[in-house]
C-alpha cells in the first residue's frame, strides 16, 4: 500500500498555549506513521489561526520554522471553528491524498488518527471520529452536549452521534465538500450528506492540555439553533401541524360553546368571541405554516447546494 499523503488540520483561536504541546503531539504520531510506512514523510500540519488575539501566529511561525512539516494559514479575521476548519480544509484540496481535521487543545487522542488512516486505506473516504466516552468533560458539558444531539435529531437534523469535527476526509470527499456554498456553516451536518464510503473510529475524550473553551453554553446553543435551520424545515412543519391540531380541537370547543348557548348557559359576548378566537388562532398558525413552508423553499434554493455527486463511472 503507497503511504498516505496526509494533511493535519487545526483551527487554532487563542491557543498558544495548547498549540506547542499539540503540534509536538501531531508530529510524533506522524513520525511514527510514516516510519511505519503509513504516511509519507511529506504529510504535514497545517495550523489554521482564525484572528487570534494572542500569540498564537508567532507561535505557529516558530513551529514551522523549527520543523517545516508545520504549515499555518492566518484569517484576518475571527470568523469561529467552522470557518477556520473550512479555510483548512478547502487550502489542502489537493495538496494530500486525505486531511484530518483535529482541535488544538488534543481533547480529540491524536492516536485515532492511526487507525482513521487503516480505515482510509480499507476504503473509506470520511472516518468519524467518535466520543467513546467523556468522563473528562464536566457533568454539565455532558449533559448539554447529549441534549444537544438529542435535540438536533428530533428537529431531523442527520449527524453522527458524539462525532464532533474530528474526522479524515479524502481528497475527493475534501472536493465535493468545497461544492457546498453555504454561508451559514455547519460541518457535522453537511459532511454526512456528501455520501461516499464512511467508517467509525472511536476513541475517548480527554480534558483540554492548556488554555480554557471557547465554546461557552451560549455558543453552544447559537450553533445547535444554526445546525437545525440550516438543515430542515421541521420547525416550521411543527406550527403547520398545530395549527391543524387546533383546528380540530375547535371543534370540540364548538360543541362545548353551542351546548352552553343552547342551555342559556353564558355571559353576553362569550360564545362569539370563543368561536372567533379558536378559529381565528388556529386558522393564523395554519397560514404561518404555509408561508414558512415557501420561504424553507427560498431558503434551499439560495444555499444552491449540489443536487446530486457522480461517484463513479461506467461511461464512455
Ligand atoms: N476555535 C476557533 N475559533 C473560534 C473558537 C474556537 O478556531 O472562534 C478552535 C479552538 O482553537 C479549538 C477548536 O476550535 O482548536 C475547539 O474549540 P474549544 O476546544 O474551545 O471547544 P470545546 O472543545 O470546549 O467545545
Ligand atoms: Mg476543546
Amino acid at each position: 500500500m503507497r503511504p498516505v499523503k496526509l494533511a493535519i488540520v487545526v483551527p487554532c483561536y487563542n491557543e498558544e498555549q495548547a498549540l506547542p504541546i499539540s503540534a509536538r503531539s501531531l508530529l510524533d504520531v506522524l513520525d511514527r506513521m510514516s516510519a511505519a510506512g503509513l504516511t509519507s514523510e511529506d504529510s504535514y500540519i497545517l495550523c489554521c489561526n482564525d484572528g487570534s488575539r494572542d500569540k498564537t501566529w508567532d507561535v505557529i511561525e516558530q513551529l514551522h520554522v523549527a520543523d517545516s512539516r508545520v504549515k499555518g494559514i492566518s484569517l484576518a479575521h475571527n470568523r469561529g471553528h467552522q470557518y477556520a476548519l473550512l479555510a483548512g480544509l478547502t487550502t489542502v484540496i489537493d495538496h494530500c491524498d486525505a486531511a484530518v481535521s483535529i482541535d488544538a487543545d488534543l481533547q480529540d487522542d491524536p492516536e485515532a488518527i492511526i487507525e482513521m488512516v487503516k480505515e482510509y486505506n480499507a476504503g473509506a473516504e470520511i472516518v468519524y471520529g467518535v466520543r467513546s466516552s467523556r468522563e473528562t468533560d464536566t457533568m454539565f458539558k455532558r449533559a448539554t452536549a447529549h441534549a444537544f444531539y438529542k435535540f438536533q435529531n428530533a428537529m431531523g437534523l442527520d449527524t453522527v452521534y458524539d462525532h464532533a469535527d474530528y474526522r479524515l476526509m479524502s481528497n475527493r470527499a475534501l472536493t465535493l465538500l468545497s461544492h457546498y456554498g453555504e454561508s451559514n456553516l455547519f460541518l457535522r451536518g453537511i459532511v454526512p450528506q456528501i455520501g461516499l464510503k464512511t467508517a467509525i473510529v472511536t476513541y475517548s475524550r480527554a480534558s483540554r492540555v492548556a488554555g480554557e473553551s471557547k465554546y461557552p453554553l451560549s455558543k453552544m446553543l447559537s450553533f445547535s439553533i444554526d445546525g437545525i435551520t440550516s438543515f430542515t424545515a421541521r420547525p416550521i412543519r411543527f406550527i403547520f401541524f398545530l395549527g391543524l391540531i387546533l383546528l380540530l380541537l375547535d371543534i370540540v370547543v364548538a360543541i362545548y360553546v353551542l351546548i352552553s348557548y343552547f342551555m342559556h348557559n353564558y355571559d353576553a359576548g362569550w360564545p362569539s368571541l370563543m368561536l372567533s378566537i379558536w378559529f381565528l388562532g388556529s386558522i393564523t398558525l395554519i397560514a404561518i405554516g404555509v408561508v414558512g413552508e415557501y420561504i424553507s423553499k427560498i431558503f434551499t434554493e439560495v444555499k444552491g447546494r449540489p443536487r446530486f455527486e457522480i461517484a463513479e463511472k461506467i461511461f464512455d
